[in-house]
């Protein structure tokens, strides 16, 4: 099933995606909902980010290839760091290059867990339970500031746009073996499968929730497979006019398209 926050006019909803078309549902899609009898076409709404999480927590060096281009030892516990919520825009909304740092902004395609239960202390058995589901998520970058000015990632992770989510939630994947790629400009530029994972998403959500109480409505962004512009030579950052397309089988395709910060 697929799950979307869609804007029609106006207003906006939650929807079950079903083909070309959007079943609007009344109540949250965390909580309690039912699907209404009122359909609209796919083709006439526009789509949101379909969660506005509290916490979206990324996993650094979780593709054993990236790790292997990285140079990196394979890590023996995931490495997680944090993004904001003000990173949060939708399909189809620009990624700005920020006026601060526009020069090496890099992309970075992943799989990203939606939480639907909090979850605190959760086994790995356990942690299908809590996932709500998975939707395409691009950990946009500055690496410059992320790797060359600063000895922490917050600035060069956190800066407006840099967390693309969409285009809605897949409740029913099998998120150990999803082909998933990302292409500038229809140029593929990373492709790989989540079977290269290093720690699995169930693994991710036990690991993180003995860490921090995941609310509903988190995010986990599981990892970049190899491929990524800074790892490229001459490296291909992200340009003014460019567009960055994650897709994951068996959930879809998520556009943004870069501007400038004005
Ligand atoms: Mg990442």
């Amino acid at each position: 099933m697929k799950l979307a926050k869609i804007k029609i006019d106006d207003r906006v909803s939650y929807a079950q995606v079903d083909g070309d078309a959007c079943r609007l549902i009344d109540g949250d899609i965390l909580g309690r909902w039912k699907p209404t009898d009122e359909t609209v076409p796919l083709a006439e709404v526009q789509l949101l980010a379909p969660v506005e999480p509290r916490q979206v927590v990324a996993i650094g060096l979780n593709y054993r290839a990236h790790a292997e281009e990285s140079g990196m030892a394979l890590p023996d516990h995931p490495l997680i760091f944090i993004k904001t919520p003000n990173c949060v825009i939708g399909p189809g909304e620009p990624i700005l290059l920020p006026k601060m740092a526009p020069d090496e902004v890099d992309y970075e395609c992943e799989l990203v867990i939606v939480i639907g239960t909090q979850a605190k202390n959760v086994s790995v058995e356990d942690a299908p339970a809590y996932v709500l589901g998975y939707t395409c998520g691009n950990d946009v970058s500055a690496r410059d500031c992320q790797l060359k000015q600063d000895t922490q990632w917050a600035r060069g992770k956190c800066f407006d746009t840099f967390a693309p989510l969409g285009p809605w939630i897949e409740t029913d994947l099998d998120a150990d073996s999803a082909p998933i790629k990302l292409s500038v400009n229809g140029d593929v530029r990373q492709e790989s499968n989540t079977s290269d994972l290093i720690f699995s998403c169930m693994e991710l959500v036990s690991f993180i929730s003995r860490c921090m109480t995941l609310y509903p409505g988190s995010v986990i962004m599981t990892g970049t497979p190899s491929g990524v512009a800074f790892m490229t030579d001459p490296p291909p950052f992200l340009r003014e006019g460019d567009t960055a397309t994650v897709e994951i089988e068996g959930i879809g395709s998520l556009t943004n398209p870069v501007e400038k910060e004005k």
